[in-house]
């Protein structure tokens, strides 16, 4: 059988590196793009043991030729684009670097692909906050856009970028719309992993209390390892198409940090509100309807949040 190449780029974060393993797992030749390469950023495929299995190639996203080139020499049957500024906050901070970034790549691969081999299978990482202010709950692949942040509205160019490519190029393109997910390998800055942390260090008396924005908005939140098999998953249809990868429930960020915080027996009163946190625009609720990603794709998922939550804490705990 001839082994097939699979392209990654983002394989550094969180969701590159769990899929880089489950394509490991099916025999893939994995090659991984990165605009650069450290110990640090190489973490979560050292902890997933997987660094030396994977060709990692060098590439700036924003430069179609090098992608071009990459494209010609590797031959992917599957390219998965994870790359992005991937924080909403930062994104605030940082609106036209999020969005040139988030934007461009996108467009310069699918030019890629379209150049050298339309037969290349793409996946795109959409995301939930591409909805933003929704009227209807829960949020189904019909439901309307209407992005709360600069991250968002990247988000939603690159979605129809990728969605023009399909139409008028007759590319495979796939989109997932993924909601919150969250792992051992996620960025510390991202609010699950950040409760975690501080909560254990409170209850090592590392630290006096947690400080937190807005706790009662309610998000929709699953496991990273079981999100990522939906990415292959579409990539493996006969006809590309798009869908919601979401747990189907919600939970407000004070039941997390209360939830957290007695499992760590620590009070609630050292959960403290600070302004400052507030984002300029927030989503208050949304969850997701995932029915078409489980009956298209057979995507099995069935964690409920204090699952979730349960095994996301027992890593952390074990790993410090
Ligand atoms: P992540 O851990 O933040 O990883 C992002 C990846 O993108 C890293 O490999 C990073 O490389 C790379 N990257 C960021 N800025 C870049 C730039 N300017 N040039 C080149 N590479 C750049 O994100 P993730 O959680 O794995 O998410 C993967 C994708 O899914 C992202 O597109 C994200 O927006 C999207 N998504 C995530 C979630 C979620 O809950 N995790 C939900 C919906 C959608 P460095 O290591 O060099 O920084």
């Amino acid at each position: 059988m001839i082994q097939k190449t699979a392209l990654i780029t983002g394989i550094t974060g969180q969701d590159g590196a769990y899929l880089a393993q489950i394509l490991l797992e099916k025999d893939y030749n994995v090659i991984g793009l990165t605009r650069g390469y450290q110990t640090d950023n190489l973490r979560g495929l050292s902890y997933l043991g997987i660094k030396e299995k994977i060709k990692l190639v060098a590439c700036d996203l924003l430069d179609i030729s090098q992608i071009i080139k990459i494209l010609q020499q590797v031959e992917p049957s599957e390219v998965y684009n994870l790359a992005a500024q991937s924080s909403v906050s930062l994104s605030f901070q940082q609106p036209i670097g999020t969005f040139q970034f988030n934007t461009i790549s996108v467009f310069n691969l699918l030019e890629a692909i379209k150049l050298v081999d339309k037969a290349i299978r793409f996946y795109q990482a959409s995301s939930s906050e591409m909805y933003g202010r929704v009227n209807n709950l829960p949020i189904t692949e019909m439901s309307i856009l209407h992005p709360l942040s600069p991250y968002a509205i990247s988000k939603v160019a690159a979605h129809f970028t990728c969605i023009h490519y399909r139409e008028s190029y007759g590319l495979h393109i796939s989109c997932g719309v993924l909601f919150n997910h969250e792992s051992y390998l996620r960025q510390n800055t991202f609010f699950v992993k950040k409760i975690i942390q501080d909560s254990i260090k409170i209850h090592r008396n590392q630290l006096d209390v947690l400080k937190v924005g807005n706790i009662d908005i309610k998000r929709d939140f699953g496991y990273a390892p079981k999100y990522v098999e939906a990415m292959y998953l579409m990539l493996q249809q006969r006809d590309p198409s798009d869908y919601l990868i979401c747990s189907g429930q919600t939970i407000s960020l004070r039941e997390i940090i209360y939830y957290i915080f007695d499992k760590l027996d620590i009070p609630h009163d050292l959960c403290q509100i600070d302004n400052s946190l507030y984002r300029p625009a927030e989503i208050l609720d949304m969850f997701g309807d995932n029915t078409k990603a489980k009956s298209t794709l057979g995507w099995k998922y069935d964690l409920n949040i204090y699952q979730t939550l349960d095994l996301l804490l027992s890593e952390e705990l074990k790993n410090q």
